[in-house]
């Protein structure tokens, strides 16, 4: 897997393409000019930025009212990213683990019926497993928290382009992965060399813009 390493994203404000470095900058002030009230009202937001642990190049910027719930913002990462086999899912925030409904009934700790707001503050740093089993594991950062008209629950700010990953055999655009062999050679392969790997079609999975690429079921062929 060869990582494109500028790890550029996309404003969906603006449909630019900025670095993943630069983005945060950028996105205060597209905020501002693409919102004309951006200023007045009264709802408070959360400003986070969400990646990989083990795979940085996929991320996104989320803006998230203080009345979200902790379980919308699972179901978010589910849909965006995570979701295979309806696995359990668990935060882990500040010393407090909070439990997908499942896992509620298996191990002590809190649900996910929560506010945003009553656990979140700028600075704070968090984690976020999906299936304890093959694990994807995601880190969390609350940037900022801002004060304004946010009709929204939530809103996707940005996201990373998917990473250039090329065919281990011919050097075209991957198309699938062996979830066999998952990070050995000759894993990553495009349509066209699908009979140069044996592991039998049955292992081979979609490659998908998400940190949970070639993991269990995910982007089951
Ligand atoms: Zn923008
Ligand atoms: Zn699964
Ligand atoms: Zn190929
Ligand atoms: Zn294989």
């Amino acid at each position: 897997m060869s990582l494109d390493s500028s790890f550029t994203g996309q404003c969906y404000l603006c449909c630019k393409n900025y670095s993943k470095n630069g983005i945060l900058r950028h996105l205060k002030a597209c905020q501002k000019k693409s919102k004309k009230d951006f200023s007045d009202g009264f709802d408070h937001t959360f400003h986070l930025i969400i990646e990989g642990v083990y795979i940085p190049a996929y991320w996104l910027h989320l803006k998230a009212r203080e009345d979200m719930l902790l379980q919308e913002l699972d179901e978010l990462l589910r849909a965006t990213w995570m979701e295979c086999c309806g696995h359990m899912s668990v935060f882990k925030i500040k010393g407090d683990v909070f439990l997908s409904e499942k896992m509620l009934e298996e191990m002590e700790g809190l649900g996910m019926d929560i506010e945003l707001g009553d656990i979140l503050k700028p600075g704070l740093e968090f984690t976020y497993v999906y299936d304890l089993g093959n694990p994807t594991d995601l880190f969390v950062r609350v940037v900022e928290e801002t004060t304004e008209n946010f009709p929204e629950s939530f809103q996707v700010l940005a996201r990373n382009n998917p990473p250039d990953i090329s065919c281990d055999y011919c050097g075209d655009v991957a198309a699938l992965i062996c979830s066999e062999c998952t990070g050995s050679l000759g894993c990553w392969f495009c349509q066209d060399c699908i009979d140069e790997h044996d592991c039998g079609n049955d292992r081979f999975l979609q490659v998908k813009n998400s940190p949970r690429i070639g993991i269990c079921q995910y982007g089951q062929v």
